[in-house]
């Protein structure tokens, strides 16, 4: 039987360990566009892992992620703190996690985590399929006041359930990432959506695109970046991909082969669509519905750090300092 939007997925296995990795300088899989930004200076990964299965997902290339595993950095908390004491640089902090949703909801790792960036008032991105999120509102809310600067972007490829069902079956549905995100915004805290992956000739018609940006206006979004599919060359992601191509639309799979040819090597993360037309008519595309909507499709930028270096000092010790 097919697994409903938001099911949670039987098959998977949580393991509990310690890594000094939970918190660490960034390298992420996001967007081109926001990479190159060099937005974010840290990252902060609670999990190992996850228990979605995106049928595009590029988990699986990971050579530290068993399939149907998820693993729960304990230590998270700890680590964090003590890494945090070292910087000397204010550049946000990239927090992802909220996606594995069954263990955040009883470890609390996130949660935990925020109280320590808020007592040294960093500022936060966070990138997520998941309306988890919004039980943190009150910490997220505290954090944007104090650093002014917190982000929740929601990783959407269409607002088709079908499709959804299909591609992401065991994430919170479209739907709800919307109404998510408008409690984000609704809350005074910057939102939007990673559009992420555009399906080509799925999620890329005038149509859904249409659909996709007016609900997006509605729902107090504030940007819209999209990235297309990647699929690598070779391999696992490929195979899941075209499996799941083949079943559901078969009469793209030839397409799709076009656009994304096989060959013995290729990038870990895969390749773009190898055709500069269909990248070209996909960007006019979205140009033509950011202006019609006033919805741009740059990440925007944070505010500049009040000083690029400083020790870190907890607000706490602040405080105590200034009865001494
Ligand atoms: S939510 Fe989906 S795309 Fe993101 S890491 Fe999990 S399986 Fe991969």
């Amino acid at each position: 039987m097919k697994p409903g939007l938001g099911d949670e997925n039987p098959h998977i296995r949580y393991v509990k360990y310690e890594t000094p990795s939970a918190f660490r300088k960034a390298g992420a899989f996001l967007p081109k566009k926001i990479i190159e930004m060099e937005i974010y200076g840290y990252r902060l990964s609670p999990y190992m892992g996850c228990s979605k299965r995106c049928r595009y997902c590029f988990e699986l290339h990971n050579e530290f992620i068993h399939a149907n595993e998820v693993k729960i950095k304990i230590n998270t908390p700890s680590v964090l703190k003590k890494t945090i004491q070292g910087l000397h640089e204010i550049k946000p902090i990239l927090l992802d996690g909220y996606d594995c949703e069954v263990a955040e909801q009883k470890e609390g790792l996130i949660r935990s985590s925020l109280e320590i960036i808020i007592e040294y008032g960093l500022s936060v991105l966070i990138q997520t399929k998941s309306d988890l999120v919004l039980r943190d509102l009150d910490l997220l809310q505290e954090l944007n006041d104090i650093a002014g600067f917190v982000n929740v972007s929601f990783s959407l490829t269409s607002l088709n359930q079908d499709h959804a069902r299909i591609f992401e079956p065991y994430t919170c549905s479209p739907v709800n990432r919307l109404k998510a995100m408008k409690k984000v915004s609704d809350s005074g805290i910057q939102t939007g959506i990673i559009l992420m992956p555009v399906l080509p000739f799925i999620s890329d018609s005038d149509e859904v695109l249409d659909l996709l940006f007016s609900k997006a206006v509605e729902n107090g979004c504030q940007y819209i970046v999209p990235e297309p599919l990647r699929v690598t060359a070779s391999g696992d992601q490929r195979k899941m991909w075209f499996d799941v191509l083949r079943r559901c639309f078969p009469a793209l799979v030839e397409r799709y082969e076009r656009l994304y040819p096989a060959s013995t090597f290729g990038p870990k993360f895969g390749s773009g669509p190898r055709d500069i037309g269909y990248s070209y008519e996909l960007s006019k595309k979205m140009d033509r519905f950011s202006e019609q909507y006033k919805i741009p499709t740059e990440f925007p930028r944070p505010p500049e750090p009040r000083s690029g270096k400083r020790p870190m000092i907890s607000r706490y010790q602040n405080t105590l300092d200034s009865f001494m």
